[in-house]
């Protein structure tokens, strides 16, 4: 990451004034409501283009230990970490057709992973697999991702294509009742839930989206029916084809490029640009990247996770976009840790986001070679703002003759729909296909969704009772009235740019609380006093991000401008703290969340 300028105190001035004015152009009072779930009369946009017709199989009965909701990167790490433990019948439920999650759903064209795959990649030490490239295509993560199902056997138990129903806590049996869409009903003593946090794809409640009469879909579910091609390319169906695609985040900016290629014309419906920074992927080998002993994997993996949690690392292993600058990271990423507070480090921290800012949009000018177009690709917010991207192709993209970039900032996006294509101001544009790369619901989906009603002990309702009181949880796993129920996500836990080790230490914790249970011969159910306690240390440096999301560019992170739901809602000093924690924790405190059972375990 070099720095090319760090402005003066009145360049960031202007520049601030310059962020407000981008802000304010940008924000609707309807907020998150201005989008559409795909689902009712929109469900077809988010039906399973690779799983074909569900084969019919007989509703399942049979008991298991552990029910897992959610087959991507959460549930099987999980399910592998509850093997490792010993555990015996693991039963994953999930509604695509293979595992892979996010991996499964998403196949669209230029589909990358764009944290470095030797850290992205869970459990390469235990599997043996090194990845090919710097940056792993998605098909190469969604294939490790079955691998490691392979590996811990987690396929014979495994429910594909079905949806989680409902979980009703037995008090008798002391299990829980899981219900599905397939009409099953089956006991397990444990569930865990690991149902994503960016995985219900939503589409801008754009008037008239419903008269559209070309060919339309959501990235999440790219049509290779409709466009031929694989993720490489190749998408010859869409030949002598007028494409629209509206979005310009981190799905679009891959996307674009490849779409380019074989359309012919390409519209990019942009609202707010994303930053796109270097991306320089490439080919490697084992020596490339110490894979030469056990415990590689996971010392690279720990090292990229301190230095982009602003701890001292010593050396970096990663060496990329997001670890460059371990000094410039501390001061660009809210997450970080804070220690240092005040106004000298708030102004160091300003000048360096600044610096960055500078940087890329001097990127934009010095590769998009019309300045009209360049001046529109150019982002005023600060770099933390909305998710950071790479891409070495994406602005080169408009450079061609089959590009234009349509800018909607001015309209909130597209105003209007009609049979034949989007209209923005004064002009219609004629579409054979329309796009949409706009993301997912946030927060919404599995047991947040309502879906999924979760009945705990006396049937109380798990989110009437987190309306009524606000979210209650110890480390954002456990509750109390809610037994052997182990959550997995980014509520009261932590989060990074690398949510796959987030993810597997959640995994390991999970399997070392069913471990202690079951060796106990106990519930996992916190008290109300641990619940406080935990709460108690929310709270206490919440208010340390809100300033930053409140003074950003509307997006996913910051509820489109109208700022953050719940100030308490993740631990604030950060993952690489928050596992520490967790360690320290599992093995002076596990007892803190177990309460003795009461039934008689019986089998079957
Ligand atoms: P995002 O939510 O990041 O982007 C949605 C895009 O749609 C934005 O550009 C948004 O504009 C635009 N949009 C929404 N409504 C309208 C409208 N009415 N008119 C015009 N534009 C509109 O979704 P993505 O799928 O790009 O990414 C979601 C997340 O998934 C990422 O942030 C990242 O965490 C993850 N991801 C990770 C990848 C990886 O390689 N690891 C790759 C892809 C995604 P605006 O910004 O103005 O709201």
């Amino acid at each position: 990451m070099t720095i090319t300028q760090t402005p003066d105190p009145a360049g960031l001035d202007a520049l601030r004034q310059r962020y407000r004015l981008e802000r304010e152009r940008r924000v609707r009072p309807d907020g998150a409501r201005q989008y559409r779930s795909a689902d009712a009369e929109f469900g077809y946009y988010a039906d399973d283009p690779y799983a074909g017709e569900a084969a019919e199989r007989e509703p399942v009965r049979n008991t298991v230990d552990v029910a897992v909701v959610g087959g991507g990167f959460g549930g099987i790490l999980a399910g592998a970490r509850m093997r490792q433990r010993g555990v015996g019948r693991v039963r994953i439920v999930e509604k695509g057709g293979d595992f892979g999650g996010t991996w499964y759903w998403n196949r669209y064209p230029g589909i990358h992973c764009d944290v470095e795959s030797h850290v992205y990649l869970p459990m390469l030490d235990e599997t043996g697999y090194v990845p090919e490239w710097k940056y792993a295509p998605g098909e190469e993560i969604r294939r490790h991702a079955m691998r490691i199902a392979r590996k811990y056997d987690l396929y014979p138990d495994a429910l594909f294509s079905t949806a989680v129903t409902s979980l009703t806590w037995d008090e008798a049996s002391e299990r829980w009742l899981v219900a599905t869409d397939r009409g099953d009903t089956f006991h397990a003593t444990y569930v865990v839930t690991s149902t994503g946090t960016l995985s219900d794809p939503k589409l801008p409640g754009i008037p008239g989206i419903e008269s559209f009469r070309g060919h339309t879909f959501h990235t999440s579910r790219w049509d290779y029916a409709y466009t031929g091609g694989t993720p490489d390319g190749g998408l010859t169906g869409l030949s002598g084809k007028r494409v629209g695609i509206v979005g310009t985040g981190a799905t679009g900016v891959q996307a674009i490029p490849v779409l380019a290629e074989d359309a012919q014309h390409v519209y990019v419906f942009q609202r707010t640009p994303s930053s796109v920074d270097v991306r320089a992927n490439r080919r490697t080998g084992a020596e490339d990247v110490g894979a030469d002993h056990v415990g590689w994997a996971r010392e690279r993996r720990e090292n990229f996770l301190r230095i982009v949690s602003g701890e001292p690392a010593g050396h970096d292993l990663v060496a990329d976009g997001w670890t460059a600058s371990a000094a410039l990271l501390e001061k660009l990423l809210p997450s970080f840790r804070r220690d240092e507070k005040g106004a000298a480090f708030e102004a160091a921290y300003e000048a360096a986001d600044a610096a960055k800012m500078n940087e890329l949009r001097a990127r934009v000018e010095q590769t998009v070679t019309d300045p009209g177009t360049a001046a529109k690709l150019k982002p005023w917010y600060r770099y933390a703002c909305k998710r950071p991207t790479f891409s070495d192709t994406y602005y080169a993209a408009f450079n061609r003759d089959n590009v234009s970039l349509v800018d909607t900032a001015d309209t909130h996006g597209i105003e209007r729909i009609t049979e034949h294509g989007a209209v923005v101001g004064e002009n219609t544009y004629e579409l054979d296909c329309l796009i949409f790369a706009t993301g997912f619901s946030v927060g919404v989906s599995g047991i947040h969704s309502g879906k999924l009603p979760v009945h705990g002990r006396g049937g109380t309702q798990l989110l009437h009772a987190w309306a009524e009181r606000g979210p209650r949880t110890l480390h954002g796993f456990t509750g109390n009235g809610f037994p052997n129920l182990i959550h997995m996500g980014t509520l009261h836990n932590a989060s990074s740019v690398n949510f796959t080790h987030v993810l597997d230490e959640q995994a390991v914790h999970a399997a070392a609380l069913v471990a202690a249970a079951e060796s106990g011969h106990a519930l996992i159910e916190p008290s109300p006093e641990a619940e406080d306690a935990w709460l108690a240390v929310l709270a206490e440096d919440a208010a340390d991000h809100e300033w930053f999301h409140a003074e950003c560019t509307p997006g996913y992170y910051n509820r489109e401008g109208l700022g953050r739901p719940n100030s308490a809602s993740a631990y604030p000093h950060g993952s690489f703290a928050f596992h520490e924690l967790l360690k320290r924790w599992r093995s002076e405190s596990i007892a803190e969340a177990l309460r003795p059972r009461t039934a008689l375990r019986s089998s079957g």
